[in-house]
């Protein structure tokens, strides 16, 4: 296949051109980040990393990753909602990863206690890369669905506008207006809106709890406001402020300072660092009132490798998603290969192949937020030494997607103007909310394109790695 803007690529001087519009548009348009030496200021802010060039992504891929979406939605719900499940497929997790244990006390105690929570608002991302196959057709395999604090919503629906003015500048005209319009924020929004309005206080607020060091926010801010734009009233927390601040009544609704809170959306807590004592009493505090949380805790534990992992067995899809039959068949068409490293001889077995061909595989922790799985040389040392040990099970092992890279321009501050050659991942925003039993509203609610050199084999546009991109479908 020709490479989609090879004409472009050759022209040095239009390329240098056009990365000086690209970056002021970005700034324009509010691509924005603070930057690392102040995190938590916007005295000072730079543009967040972008392609120059949007990147092809085959259209019939992504259709089918729209297409599915509703259906991972159904999937991510069913699962939170069935203990034995979370039960079942986390323990031996558990027993050697004390975070996703802690996670899984507050599970338990919140459903001993019974939950006084009747609204559920989800809002995960499911994110693909494109496998090229052995004929070098391309297929959609998901690399992992994210259940808590999905980001980069905000911003993408703000990156069309920037490449579509870069593509003009290069004469592609035509090009740029067939760009997708896309706008997650309003998706995001509409669901929090949703559940806001079903737990039935107009004076109440939605929370975003956030981070300590908050150099995403105008990530957030996109998605606020579209909140505030419907007159409701956002705040923003930490678990700190929750922990000093933070009370339930004998209904248990929360209170901060005496306002009552409607919806909690988590943009924090996925990562142990996010926590020390008080931010586990805090998330506990949380979680025990009857606000809607976003997600609630079953939800985060939904999202883990290790119930990736399991889902991907035979059978285990039909059991979640009973009379669904063609939802499931969508669904497994993504899968990629995922294997358990529990004792025993399955584990013993896959252990031993990816040892002995490491390149075939990637190893995963239970962690989010890009940079901890292990790759390569580092993976076969690191399964060598744990594979005759419990240890192992706190990882799965999954087969490597290899996509087909292609040149691009990765435009960061600071940093020269030189081509990479690149592979993007897409994601796709999914919302849903859930009353009692009823789901009132499921949908797809936009994308986002991440693209990196090839160097890495790790890490997302938080971790430094990943850049914003915006598919141009081929
Ligand atoms: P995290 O929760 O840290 O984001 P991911 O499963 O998304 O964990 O992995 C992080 C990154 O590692 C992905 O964005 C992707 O670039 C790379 N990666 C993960 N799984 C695979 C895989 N099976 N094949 C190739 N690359 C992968
Ligand atoms: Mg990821």
């Amino acid at each position: 296949m020709a490479e989609l803007w090879e004409d472009v690529l050759r022209d040095k001087l239009a390329i240098q051109e056009a990365a000086l519009v690209a970056v002021d548009a970005a700034l324009l348009e509010g691509v924005l980040m603070r930057t690392e030496r102040e995190p938590n200021a916007s005295d000072v802010v730079n543009y967040a990393p972008f392609t120059l060039l949007p990147s092809a992504v085959p259209s019939a891929l992504f259709e089918q990753a729209y297409a599915v979406q509703q259906d991972f939605n159904l999937l991510v719900d069913a699962v939170s909602q069935n203990k034995e499940f979370l039960e079942h497929t986390l323990a031996s997790t558990i027993k050697v990863d004390d975070f996703t244990a802690r996670l899984f006390r507050i599970h338990m105690q919140v459903l001993e206690e019974g939950l006084a929570q009747s609204v559920f608002l989800g809002i995960n991302r499911s994110d693909y890369m494109f496998d090229c196959g052995v004929d070098g057709t391309p297929a959609l395999k998901q690399i992992e669905i994210n259940t808590i604090a999905a980001s980069f919503g905000g911003l993408t629906s703000r990156t069309v506008a920037v490449h579509g003015r870069v593509l003009k500048v290069l004469g592609k005209s035509k090009e740029a207006s067939r760009l997708l319009p896309n706008n997650p924020s309003k998706g995001l929004a509409l669901g929090i809106a949703k559940a806001w309005e079903l737990y039935g206080s107009q004076t109440a607020v939605v929370m975003f709890l956030v981070e300590e060091v908050q150099r995403n926010i105008f990530d957030q801010r996109c998605v606020e406001n579209e909140l505030w734009n419907r007159n409701i009233r956002v705040i923003r927390k930490r678990f700190r402020d929750v922990f000093e601040k933070g009370s339930l009544d004998d209904a248990r609704r929360l209170y901060m300072d005496g306002q009552e809170v409607a919806v909690v959306y988590y943009r924090e807590g996925y990562v142990p660092k996010n926590y020390d004592q008080q931010n586990w009493e805090a998330r506990l505090l949380l979680e025990r009132s009857r606000a809607v949380k976003c997600p609630d805790i079953a939800t985060q534990l939904a999202g883990t490798k290790k119930v990736q992992q399991e889902l991907s067995r035979p059978g285990t899809l039909e059991r979640l998603l009973p009379g669904r039959a063609e939802a499931v068949a969508r669904i497994r068409a993504t899968f990629a290969g995922l294997y358990s490293l529990d004792m025993g001889e399955e584990g013993d077995k896959i252990a031993a192949t990816a040892i002995a061909d490491p390149d075939r595989f990637v190893l995963k922790p239970q962690r989010e937020g890009g940079g901890n799985n292990l790759y390569g040389e580092e993976l076969r040392q690191v399964l060598e030494k744990i594979r005759d040990s419990p240890e192992r099970t706190s990882y799965i092992l999954m087969d490597k997607i290899k996509p087909q890279p292609a040149r691009n321009y990765l435009l960061r501050a600071h940093s020269p103007l030189q081509v990479s050659e690149c592979i993007s991942e897409l994601g796709i925003f999914g919302v849903y909310v859930r009353q009692g039993t009823e789901m009132v509203m499921n949908k797809a609610a936009g994308h986002l394109l991440r693209t990196k050199a090839i160097e890495h084999a790790d890490g997302g546009v938080a971790a430094g790695v990943a850049v914003l991109d915006t598919p141009y479908l081929v």
